[in-house]
């Protein structure tokens, strides 16, 4: 079983769905595998095509999806969510 982030978004039935690296993209409607890009805000894995729609998104000035080689631990989940809202809010300021 993989580590769950208790705020990752949203909690599917399946709970591996979107949690496991190189598995099923977190996207709800999706089936694709191969869910390497990990989203910050949500703390899942998503498809190539999914991740890239949702970094296309300008509102938060930098990517929200990004890819890895490994699963963060939700420590690191943890840093990244608060270090990519940091910057956000420094380039609002
Ligand atoms: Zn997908």
């Amino acid at each position: 079983m993989t580590d769950l982030h208790p705020h990752r978004y949203p909690k599917h039935a399946d709970p591996e769905k979107g949690q496991v690296l190189g598995g099923e993209c977190n996207r709800t409607v999706c089936k694709a595998h191969g869910a390497i890009w990990f989203n910050i805000e949500t703390r899942g894995f998503y498809c190539k095509r999914d991740a890239w729609a949702i970094n296309e998104d300008p509102f938060f000035g930098e990517p929200l999806c990004i890819e890895v080689e490994e699963k963060p631990s939700l420590e690191e989940m943890d840093r990244l969510h608060t270090e990519f809202y940091e910057r956000a809010r420094k380039r609002r300021a």
